[in-house]
């Protein structure tokens, strides 16, 4: 079938809810993908943070394929090791405490806002909020979209639920004044990723954990596209200054299958009680195994170094060349400023055309998420593609 036949029965099927670029990708390998004509792309976007470990990964296929011929899922209601092994594993590389395990990134936060909102009533907070910043995003269900001030559109989603503020992403102060006696949480993303690659600074985790340790808020990281070693460790907040009471992870976590996990400290342990929360699908054997090999594969010190080393040398690169004005992020998780004047949309298009797979996640922004597993040899070629693609 050709991309403008899929085109016309996605016209026909699908609700209109993507931009998609007229290519059909029908295999991938590592950092490569090929489409339906046989083209070969260098990936540098990697689903969206989702390939970390590379397209069919030897170690992660196999572990899907031994687990699809044994038993693909039952129900939450028995026991199944895959998923509690996850859950060990994911406690035991972070926070120590219990882990909710579940299916995408959204239903991840929606979890912590739960668990935060929880337990701010057992503090006996009757109207408690979450402190978000500017620019966050978190999902797009009904709570993680009122998290998420980027686009939380009460004029065409609302009534939103309450109980959300959101602050300045960059001032330390305005974050600690609106911390208060009502605050269940405060919830950041280490990097803001759909903003176009914003670090948060050091000072703004710093002042979030003091105002939370001061009020008994919770600091929650949502590490849905940070974490599995996009900027050269497992989870950002360990190359950071603070350590969040609940850890949100999803995306690279199932290894390319769809998997989330809401990760808490040990002091919240019995913060979401039985019956309190829940998910059909969630911790499934065939998702945990595939959860697992990922972890195998990407919690390896030599990869996370390779992911700091290759990020630097990229990030080198591309301030080498003409039309960056600025180039922002951690390890494997790029954002460059262009600029004005430059049209990111043209210029992701003509990087296409020319074989590599970017992405514009904001105006004048290009945003790179390549697979850690590629080599210097790769981001040399995919600096020298945007050479000839970065222009007017
Ligand atoms: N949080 C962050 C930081 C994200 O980048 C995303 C997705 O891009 C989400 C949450 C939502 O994840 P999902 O699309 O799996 O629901």
């Amino acid at each position: 079938m050709s991309v403008s036949e899929l085109q016309e029965l996605e016209q026909r099927w699908l609700m209109p809810t993507y931009r998609r670029a007229a290519v059909e990708f029908v295999r991938g390998e590592g950092a490569r993908l090929w489409d339906a004509e046989g083209r070969e792309y260098l990936d540098f976007f990697s689903g969206l943070g989702v390939q970390n470990a590379g397209h069919c990964h030897p170690r992660i296929t196999e572990a899907i394929r031994e687990q699809a011929g044994i038993l693909v899922g039952v129900s939450n209601l028995y026991y199944s090791e895959p998923g509690i092994r996850l859950a060990e594993r994911l406690a035991d590389s972070s926070l120590g405490g219990r882990v909710f395990l579940c299916n995408s990134g959204a239903e991840a936060n929606e979890c912590a806002i739960k668990l935060a909102r929880r337990h701010a009533h057992a503090r006996r907070i009757e109207q408690p909020e979450i402190v978000v910043l500017e620019g966050a995003f978190h999902g797009r269900t009904v709570a993680t979209l009122a998290a998420s001030p980027k686009i939380a559109r009460d004029d065409l989603f609302g009534p939103l639920p309450a109980g959300f503020r959101a602050v300045d992403r960059d001032a330390a102060a305005a974050l600690e004044a609106a911390v208060g006696e009502r605050t269940a949480a405060v919830m950041i993303e280490p990097i803001q990723g759909e903003a176009g690659v914003h670090p948060v600074p050091d000072p703004v985790l710093a002042a979030a954990r003091k105002a939370c340790d001061s009020t008994g808020a919770l600091l929650v990281l949502d590490e849905i596209q940070t974490g599995m070693g996009r900027t050269g460790s497992l989870w950002a907040w360990q190359q950071g200054p603070v350590r969040p009471d609940v850890m949100t992870a999803a995306k690279a976590l199932g290894g390319g299958l769809p998997v989330g996990a809401c990760v808490t400290a040990p002091q919240l342990e019995d913060a979401l009680k039985a019956g309190e929360h829940g998910s059909t699908f969630a911790g499934a054997p065939l998702a945990a195994s595939a959860a697992l090999a990922a972890l195998e594969v990407i919690d390896e010190p030599s990869l996370l170094r390779g992911a700091r080393e290759l990020g630097a040398r990229f990030t080198a690169g591309l301030r080498e060349l003409d039309g960056i004005a600025e180039v922002r992020g951690r390890g494997l998780m790029v954002g460059a400023g262009l600029e004005d004047g430059l049209d990111p949309a043209a210029i992701a298009s003509r990087a296409l055309a020319a074989g590599l797979v970017i992405n514009v996640p904001a105006p004048g922004t290009l945003r790179f998420l390549p697979p850690l597993v590629i080599g210097e040899a790769e981001v040399d070629e995919a600096v020298a593609i945007l050479g000839r693609c970065i222009g007017p």
